[in-house]
């Protein structure tokens, strides 16, 4: 408790000390680094003044030593004394120099303290001597080692300095003037003494100062660094929240989308009014841009958490540019405008390259979706050529041009930023997100290429990409096609194709409406289904009888997706003469990397909720035989 209250009122003294004329900083933190770094510096300079003393002393003590003869006397021995307690206190500061740090003024005032009595026991010592005399010596000599202290390391502001300077060097004249039997030389000593310790005292104080004016540069930048690194993090917080938040809902949203959309696919139109008919087309079409609105947002969240990852293998360039002029033909056809591709400038030579075709395709689709959504006469031209700087790699441009509205020049500046429209608020009629060129951009950038864009208002707008792609000896395989579809699988027409299909699938989903339209799909397909509420019920139905194919939802209460993959690969695993399942995830997370995960997991393929009668046949197909053609197949109307 005493200790406490004695701490407490040391720290109010050396508040008060410190703040004794002096410029504070109205800054805690920087008040606290000054502290720490510039008091260190007092601490090195006690050290400096120990040894200077002790060099003087030792001196003074060879010099009279050498006057008297060689005869030790008191004085002398004193001297020698004093000697070693400085050099002691030099390497003290050296030793407990942190402590020293924090209790510098207690430091100090032990110093001045110790060169008071010393220096007042010597002058005693000292004939002709009186209690003026020795009362002088120790109050000049004190008063000489407060003064550097003060100057250097209290921060006092110019006039302070001067009036500090000035009211010791009066003290120490009074006293001269005052004592009795004063010699000459004792005069010169204190005039040199204290001309000394000011002009020291002074060049301390302006290292002081600059030093100071440093530390608070230092801190300003240290304090801008620490806030703007703090809004970064803030920043990238935010953006986690955001992507986390886009693909929770786009989870949210796919799930019942899954039951729309499989439920007007699963409609009759044939036994439908033309009223109804009508009906159900808007539905379907809604529920397609809807899709498509959901699958966009979902890309720029996966691009944004930086999860696009791009899977190069070889491909037809030729191949995909014409499949991207031909997904919006009929788009095209009915605005009453042309699309066309011309191939003539990618040489022969240039037959396969290697690259990732799915997200080229995405892009393409982008720039002609945005092309004919912006041209109301006129043509679409997708033009690509391509040149070989050297036999393994080649450049490939690829032109989409429109004779459409044209963009302005301040709008070419930020096209590419997300969300930004040239035509935005409440007078739209083109419709989108804005966030079709933001991926676009992504993507190629992604890839190590660069897009571009020329326009004129009115004439007609031509974006360009260039990128650079190894070339491929090998043609591509049977994936190509899957790969060009797997990012619009469900965003695109579906086409009216009937296939059938045999075999035992095992369907596990949780949810009522999506396993009701799943197992009605599936069963149109033409493959016996049966269903598994959860993974455990899956697991039990797996060790009963065995299935052709099992569709796996991920998610789902008592055992999920994941599990009952890992139990059935090991039941898999012990019992050798059954063949392995393929096992495809059905999963309304959408994100690039859940199939990986899925895949890791032991599964085969991996089919994004909502699926359509056609996505769904897709991926059965890979793993199902066709039926044997029977009358049923005769309905296929290509
Ligand atoms: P989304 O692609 O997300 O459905 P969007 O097409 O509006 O919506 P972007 O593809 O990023 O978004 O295009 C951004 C904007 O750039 C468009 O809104 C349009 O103003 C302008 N723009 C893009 N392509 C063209 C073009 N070919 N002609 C004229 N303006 C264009
Ligand atoms: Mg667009």
């Amino acid at each position: 408790m005493a200790a406490t209250r004695t701490g407490k009122l040391y720290r109010l003294i050396v508040a008060r000390f410190r703040s004794m004329g002096n410029r504070g900083f109205n800054n805690a933190s920087l008040e606290a680094d000054f502290i720490r770094s510039y008091q260190s510096y007092g601490v090195r300079f006690l050290f400096i003044l120990c040894l200077v003393g002790a060099l003087c002393f030792s001196a003074f003590w060879l010099a009279e030593l050498t006057a008297s003869g060689m005869i030790f006397n008191e004085r002398q021995n004193l001297r020698l004394a004093l000697i070693g307690s400085l050099l002691a206190f030099a390497r003290l500061t050296q030793r407990h120099q942190r402590f020293l740090t924090t209790h510098y003024s207690f430091a100090c005032s032990v110093m001045v303290v110790f060169t008071a009595i010393t220096t007042g026991y010597l002058a005693h010592l000292t004939p002709p001597s009186s209690p003026t005399l020795v009362a002088y010596w120790a109050i000049t000599t004190s008063m000489v080692l407060i003064t550097l202290m003060t100057y250097g390391f209290a921060r006092l502001r110019a006039g302070a300095t001067l009036l500090l300077g000035s009211m010791v060097a009066l003290t120490a004249v009074w006293f001269a003037a005052k004592v009795p039997h004063f010699e000459a030389t004792s005069f010169h000593r204190m005039l040199i003494h204290l001309g000394a310790a000011n002009a020291l005292g002074y060049m301390l104080y302006r290292f002081a100062m600059l030093r100071e004016r440093k530390l608070f540069l230092q801190s300003k930048r240290k304090n801008h660094i620490a806030e703007l690194r703090r809004m970064k993090e803030q920043a990238e917080a935010a953006n986690r929240a955001k992507t986390a938040f886009l693909a929770n809902m786009s989870h949210e949203i796919r799930t019942p989308m899954n039951g729309v959309i499989g439920a007007l696919g699963m409609l009759n139109d044939q036994q439908l009014s033309e009223r109804d008919r009508l009906f159900v087309k808007s539905a379907r079409d809604s529920a397609r841009n809807l899709l498509q609105v959901l699958n966009e947002i979902l890309d720029f969240a996966k691009i944004d958490a930086q999860k696009i990852r791009l899977n190069p293998q070889p491909f037809d360039p030729r191949h995909t540019l014409s499949s991207a002029a031909q997904a919006f033909q009929a788009t095209a056809e009915q605005k009453g405008i042309r699309i066309r591709h011309d191939l003539t400038q990618l040489p022969v030579e240039v037959r396969w390259l290697v690259g990732d075709a799915g997200k080229l395709r995405q892009v393409l689709l982008n720039l002609v979706s945005n092309a004919v959504k912006f041209t109301q006469q006129g043509e679409v031209l997708i033009s690509a050529r391509a040149t070989q700087p050297n036999p393994h790699e080649a450049r490939l441009v690829i032109d989409v041009s429109d004779t459409g509205v044209g963009i302005p020049p301040d709008g070419l500046e930020r096209l590419f930023q997300p969300f930004y429209q040239v035509e935005s608020g409440t007078n739209r009629s083109y419709g989108g997100t804005g966030l079709g060129l933001a991926i676009c951009k992504q993507i190629i950038e992604e890839m190590g290429g660069q897009i571009g864009v020329r326009s004129v208002m009115g004439v007609g707008t031509t974006f360009e990409i260039a990128l650079d792609l190894p070339c491929s000896l090998h043609p591509p395989g049977n994936h190509q096609a899957a790969d060009d579809t797997s990012d619009f699988v469900d965003s695109l027409p579906a086409p009216s194709s009937d296939v059938r299909l045999e075999g035992d699938v095992l369907l596990v989903e949780d949810n009522e409406v999506n396993a009701f339209i799943a197992s009605m799909t599936l069963e149109s397909l033409g493959v016996r289904c049966q269903q598994a509420r959860n993974g455990e019920v899956a697991v039990e139905m797996f060790k009963e009888q065995a299935f052709d194919l099992i569709l796996m939802d991920c998610e789902m209460p008592v055992m999920d997706g994941y599990e009952a993959v890992r139990i059935i690969r090991g039941l898999e695993a012990d019992d050798t003469a059954r063949p392995r399942t393929p096992i495809i995830a059905l999963t309304a997370h959408a994100l690039t990397g859940d199939r990986e995960h899925c895949l890791e997991g032991g599964m085969d393929d991996y089919l994004t909720k909502p699926f359509d009668r056609e996505a769904l046949a897709l991926a059965l197909g890979r793993w199902l035989p066709a039926a044997t053609p029977t009358g049923l197949s005769a309905a296929s109307d290509a």
